[in-house]
């Protein structure tokens, strides 16, 4: 181990010479190398934890720069993959310690190979579809995880360790689509919340794999840095019913099907379907959509025309997509702008 790169982190008594060795003998995962997971990334890898998986379906994009700070121009002018971009420049950062890229769409699919053999799962992602299927595998293997979300001005953070805390079925219930559908693609972020946000998944990681366990957290963090607000708020008990954690059932898990159904439908037209149908709040989407395009609601459709391609939407949740070719990038454009 280098004593002299880790010497700062070191003196922190808390984690000191032995904590420092746990740190080397631990293994991580980042779901997603967007805005939280970039720093997520970084704080995990330059603190010296022995593995990190990074694993992300998506390529750099201009707009991503403004607060996703791993990547530069070149990586949007390329279009690079996020998970490698983001190891080769961690790697420049620390040699000492293996990081793992993964560019991989997380699905029932691959979700236990990728996330099982980790200590600890961080959440980066952007979406509820993918924090329930980690959320299961996380239930059933045992294994903590970090839920992290922020957009607009606002975010949470929660560590949540099955068998000890409420899961996130127990928090939020089996079914998120009720609840709002706002997006980082939809109303934007500004990076201090994400950093805040990211950074506190970071330090119940290094207490929870240093042995801090008196230290976690136990509780939702929320924080507004707009409106200066700052809560924690309990999470109450565990629920005996919780069809997740109580009953065992991963229903995101053990589906048939994927729970986006995918599939191509004509010439530059790919259709996507959730697998469990939700309601969607058509007027509020229209809203929501109305800055990216012109959009037309007629009654149980909705059309959004965006600069190179155009949205159908229904009210159940199917959309078609049209001048989409790429089935990745169907999966998701439908997760940014429609959301689950
Ligand atoms: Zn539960």
């Amino acid at each position: 181990m280098n004593e002299v790169r880790y010497s700062r982190q070191m003196l922190f008594r808390p984690i000191g010479p032995s904590g420092q060795a746990r740190l080397q003998a631990s293994r991580v995962a980042v779901v997603g190398l967007g805005a939280l997971g970039t720093v997520l990334a970084t704080e995990l890898v330059r603190a010296g934890v022995g593995f990190t998986r990074l694993i992300d379906r998506d390529v750099v994009e201009m707009s991503n720069l403004q607060r996703q700070s791993l990547y530069d121009e070149v990586d949007a002018a390329e279009g690079r993959a996020k998970a490698e971009a983001a190891a080769e420049r961690l790697r420049q950062a620390n040699a000492d310690v293996e990081i793992e890229p993964v560019v991989a769409d997380l699905n029932w699919r691959n979700a236990e190979q990728w996330l099982t053999d980790v200590d600890v799962i961080l959440d980066g992602t952007d979406n509820f579809e993918v924090r329930y299927l980690i959320n299961d595998v996380a239930v059933k293997h045992r294994i903590p995880w970090v839920y992290g979300g922020a957009v607009s001005s606002f975010g949470t953070m929660a560590f949540l360790n099955p068998g000890d805390t409420p899961c996130l079925v127990c928090l939020f219930g089996a079914d998120r689509s009720g609840g709002g559908t706002d997006t980082c693609d939809t109303v934007g972020v500004i990076a201090p919340v994400v950093a805040i946000v990211a950074s506190y998944q970071v330090a119940e990681t290094l207490k929870f794999l240093t042995g801090n366990d008196q230290h976690l957290h136990r509780s939702m963090l929320y924080v507004d840095v707009w409106n200066n607000e700052f809560q924690r708020l309990q999470m109450g008990e565990r629920n005996p019913e919780c069809p997740c954690c109580g009953q065992r059932l991963f229903a995101h898990l053990n589906v048939q099907a994927d729970s986006l159904t995918v599939s191509l439908c004509g010439r530059r037209t790919i259709q996507v379907r959730p697998s469990q149908e939700w309601t969607v709040p058509m007027e509020r989407m229209a809203e929501r959509l109305r800055p990216f395009g012109q959009v037309r609601f007629t009654g149980s459709l909705l059309r959004c025309e965006f600069d190179d391609w155009q949205l159908t939407l229904f009210s159940d949740g199917r959309a078609l997509l049209h001048g989409v070719e790429d089935v990745a990038r169907a999966r998701s454009l439908y997760a940014r702008y429609v959301g689950m």
